[in-house]
């Protein structure tokens, strides 16, 4: 989804224009460094159109470096969001830290919708347009806590909202590919060498270049889609909050994405921000290849502790592909194309229902489920219910327990081969 981020000091009413957008009225969220991500950041809808609210409030800093810590946080809008909103208290007018955020959004290639907050009545409007001076364009008029004019500023916020890749599978056209992994992990690195070009780093806060959102690179002969490139060849400062705007993208770019590369660095120990991009892969259900990238920095040491590494943290995806690459040498780069394609096949196949059946009896004859409550539940049958990925569905006469399921997945694998594909199986009891 579209990324809108609400900017601007403190007590400008920030949260409280996010509620609105939101449409609704419960307590504004706290101005206190470090809020978990799921309280700054928010699905919405207008006008029938989606977009995800980042409220940028709990990145506050103390009054100490004011200035500096707002451009920061505006620079970092820029850098990641789609569409900037800056709030300004029109009942104070534009205070220094407002001119010292606008110069910053000047230069911004993200569209920034400029919000004067605090307009309750008609007679205030004038209060807004001394809101011109701050070189944004119109300021729009608004009251937060009344909803006043809040219909125009999301109106003037979809207008410039891009419409972005679509998650709705597409089954021609190059497939869609996701690079992700946590910040020096080599993505830049490889997409320049899968790209071919040795681009330079784009200074996007100087805002000297527009990139396409997406790429389209040639691999093995044929086109692939990779998915927000843009934000790869981008280079973000360490801030606060980068790291909650960068797993915001991962998510976004995944779901438009039909594969993902997890990038590990190889040579260092696998570490929980790897971890957390493999949750977000696995919950987004798309198919997967690891590449163990730096493998130039790799020794037999490092490689038998990796060995040990992967089978206690990667156990999640056993059914993964792997490839141990080098962005930087282009050390078995190529190899990426065959994983790509493999893991892809098994995420689009489909089993019919006359052979899952037939296995599915073999493999229960053989091995039935075991008793509850002195009851033993009957599988009866199964059904792939959808493909990207395969998601079976079995009805029983009963529960099944979760060691049993894994069972009936992993002879569902070996029997299939979903090498690179995560595989769904939902129970259905019928009574
Ligand atoms: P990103 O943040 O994931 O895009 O990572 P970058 O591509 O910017 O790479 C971070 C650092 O790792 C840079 O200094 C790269 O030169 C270095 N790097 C990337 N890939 C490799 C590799 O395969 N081997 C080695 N030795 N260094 C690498």
């Amino acid at each position: 989804l579209p990324v809108v981020a609400i900017v601007g000091r403190p007590n400008v009413g920030k949260s409280t224009l996010v509620n609105r957008i939101l449409g609704r009225r419960e307590a504004v969220v706290e101005d206190v460094p470090g809020v978990t991500r799921d309280r700054v950041s928010y699905r919405a809808s207008w006008s029938g159109r989606d977009f995800t609210v980042v409220d940028t409030g709990g990145w506050e800093p103390d009054a100490k470096g004011m200035h500096q810590a707002i451009a920061r946080q505006a620079e970092l809008a820029m850098a990641t969001a789609d569409v900037i909103v800056l709030v300004v208290d029109a009942t104070v007018g534009a205070t220094s830290t407002d001119e010292a955020v606008a110069r910053v959004l000047r230069r911004s290639k993200t569209p920034v919708v400029l919000a004067a907050n605090k307009i309750d009545s008609d007679k205030a409007e004038a209060e807004a347009a001394a809101l011109w001076s701050l070189g944004l364009g119109e300021p729009y008029p608004v009251s937060a806590a009344h909803g006043r004019g809040a219909g125009d500023l999301l109106d003037e916020i979809l207008k410039v909202l891009p419409t972005t890749t679509q998650v709705v599978p597409r089954l021609d056209g190059p497939r869609r590919v996701a690079l992700v992994g946590k910040p020096n992990v080599g993505k830049s690195s490889l997409l320049n060498k899968l790209s071919g070009t040795d681009r330079s780093v784009v200074d996007n806060v100087a805002g000297t270049t527009v990139d396409p959102v997406d790429e389209l690179i040639e691999l093995g002969g044929r086109p692939w889609q990779f998915i927000d490139t843009a934000g790869l060849r981008r280079k973000v400062r360490t801030a606060s909050g980068h790291e909650y705007y960068a797993s915001l993208r991962t998510r976004s770019a995944l779901e438009a994405a039909e594969v993902a590369i997890l990038l590990i660095d190889a040579s260092q120990p696998i570490t929980e921000q790897d971890l957390r991009v493999l949750s977000l892969i696995i919950e987004t259900g798309r198919a997967l290849v690891i590449a163990f990238n730096k493998w130039d920095l790799v020794d037999e040491d490092r490689r038998y502790q990796l060995d040990k590494e992967i089978d206690r943290e990667l156990a999640r995806v056993p059914w993964a592909q792997r490839v141990n690459i080098s962005a930087m040498t282009g050390r078995a780069v190529q190899k990426l194309v065959p994983a790509l394609d493999t893991a892809l096949d098994s995420w689009d196949k489909r089993i019919s229902t006359g052979r899952l059946n037939n296995w599915l009896k073999e493999v229960i004859a053989a091995n039935p489920p075991p008793l509850r409550g002195g009851r033993q539940p009957r599988v009866m049958f199964a059904t792939q219910a959808a493909t990207r990925p395969p998601t079976f569905v079995l009805f029983t006469t009963g529960f099944l327990e979760a060691g049993y399921r894994r069972f009936l997945e992993r002879r569902l694998r070996e029997e299939f081969n979903f090498d690179g594909s995560p595989v769904r199986v939902n129970v259905r009891v019928r009574d």
